[in-house]
């Protein structure tokens, strides 16, 4: 009060603010406004008003003036407040950010120069300006549109334009908004690329689905045509190797009786002939035998009976056969068996079979040295070799030493005596067996061929192998 009389007696006017702090808590504001009465500085006339409802009014307008600025100056998406003549008449950071400058040097400036940096407005461009669209419309417009900023970089962005309108319901300025949906679009456009990739990867698949069912019918087709052939070799081979036997049997039995003598005498010229033909009849009912075997096995039409084997035994056998032919040759033919008896689970007449094939390839290509037959235990199997110091298997070769018919031809012994089934067949009586077969070789230093037999039944090592 003290500063409102002072002034009074100073200005012979003066006017202050109370406030009066009542029991309930809420403050009453009062003006008081005075001047001094005529002349006499005694005298004043004093007007108290009511001034509460005036003060709230004016504190929420200031916290909504803060509110409003807080928004305005946080907002990530740039807002500028644009009169009606393109002038920007406040920007905000966002705003400025976007465009590239600072937001107090884009007050007053034209909005297409700041954000497209031209000197007339959109429209004598042929765009679509928003702004003018509000203009015209009085609502508020949106518009979405590629931007290329002032490196080259192409911006997408949304615009929004609201009007704003004064007492007289006048559009005077707009609130125009900008954000910027660049990466959204770009991952937008990265979706769209890669999911046409995918409907092309798509079609390729059906087309390739296709090509494969039509394959697989045609292999399907193939197959079955091949099974039948198979069937119908099977049966050829086996008609032809009948219908040859009986009468080569008979050619053999008809030329060892002229040979021998018993028909009537034979001059040393005529018995040397009929012994060539009577050793070429073996040689074809052999060829007969391994090709009626190789397809009787081929079709699963052999008799397999395992049984417990002595191998010892077996293998002994086998050796005191061949000792004469390898002594014959100048060869050693040694066995190398555990002291005990080796019992395996295997069919005899095929175990006898795997070794004559063996042994008779290990002489047949041996020309000095030994050839060594051994047995060890290996696990539940039973590990059987023969080896030789013969000539060898030159590396190129081995991997196709067990094919039917394949045999090497040495430069210095030609082509091999024999039909070169021997082996093939081996391969698939140790298969039928439950054994695997392998070898190991070297040219002119000799060969060891190995194959395995199970200690028991069940125990199954798996099919053959070729050369290890
Ligand atoms: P077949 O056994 O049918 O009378 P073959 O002995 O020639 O004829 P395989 O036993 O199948 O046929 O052998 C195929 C080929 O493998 C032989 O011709 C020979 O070249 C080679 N071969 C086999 N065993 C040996 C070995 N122990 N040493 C060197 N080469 C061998
Ligand atoms: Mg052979």
């Amino acid at each position: 009060m003290a500063d409102h009389l002072t002034q009074l007696k100073h200005d012979r006017a003066a006017t202050t603010d109370l406030r009066l702090d009542s029991q309930t808590g809420n403050p009453t504001w009062y003006e008081l406004s005075s001047f001094l009465v005529g002349d006499s500085p005694e005298l004043a006339f004093a007007l108290l008003t009511d001034i509460t409802a005036r003060r709230q009014s004016e504190t929420e307008c200031r916290q909504d003036r803060q509110y409003f600025e807080a928004i305005f100056d946080n907002l990530a998406g740039g807002v500028a407040i644009i009169d009606s003549q393109f002038v920007i008449q406040r920007a905000n950071p966002a705003f400025a950010r976007f465009f590239r400058c600072s937001p107090h040097a884009v007050v007053g400036r034209k909005c297409h120069e700041v954000i497209h940096s031209r000197v007339t407005p959109c429209q004598l461009h042929g765009e679509v300006c928003p702004i003018a669209s509000c203009l015209v419309g009085g609502d508020t417009t949106r518009v979405q549109h590629r931007h290329v900023d002032a490196d080259g970089r192409p911006h997408y962005q949304e615009t929004t334009v609201a009007p704003l309108a004064d007492d007289n319901g006048t559009i005077v300025s707009f609130v125009a908004m900008y954000s910027d949906f660049t990466e959204i679009k770009q991952a937008q456009e990265d979706s769209d690329a890669k999911s046409h990739q995918l409907e092309a990867l798509n079609r390729e698949l059906t087309v390739r689905q296709a090509q494969l069912a039509v394959q697989t019918a045609e292999l399907e087709q193939t197959n079955a045509e091949l099974v039948k052939l198979t069937g119908a070799k099977d049966d050829f081979v086996s008609m032809v190797s009948h219908e040859l036997r009986t009468p080569l049997t008979a050619i053999s039995e008809g030329i060892n009786l002229i040979a021998d003598g018993s028909l009537g005498p034979t001059n040393d010229q005529q018995t040397r002939f009929l012994k060539l033909a009577h050793r070429n009849c073996n040689r074809l009912g052999e060829l007969i035998n391994d090709l009626l075997d190789l397809s009787k096995i081929e079709a699963g039409r052999v008799d397999f009976r395992p049984a417990r084997l002595d191998l010892f035994r077996v293998v002994n056998e086998i050796a005191d056969t061949f000792r004469v032919l390898a002594h014959e040759k100048g060869l050693a033919l040694e066995s190398a068996l555990p002291d005990a008896p080796v019992l395996v689970y295997a069919d005899d007449r095929l175990v006898r079979r795997i070794l004559t094939n063996l042994v008779n390839n290990a002489l047949k290509f041996t020309d000095r040295g030994t050839i060594t037959i051994a047995a060890v235990a290996d696990g539940e199997n039973v590990r059987v070799s023969v080896q030789d110091t013969g000539i060898g298997i030159p590396l190129a070769e081995q991997s196709r030493i067990f094919e039917k018919f394949h045999q090497v031809h040495h430069q210095d012994r030609g082509r091999p005596a024999g039909t070169g089934l021997g082996l093939a067949l081996t391969r698939q009586m140790v298969a039928m067996s439950h054994g695997r077969i392998w070898f190991e070789s070297r040219e002119g230093t000799g060969t060891t061929f190995c194959f395995t037999l199970p200690l028991h039944p069940g125990n199954e090592e798996g099919k053959s192998d070729n050369a290890t």
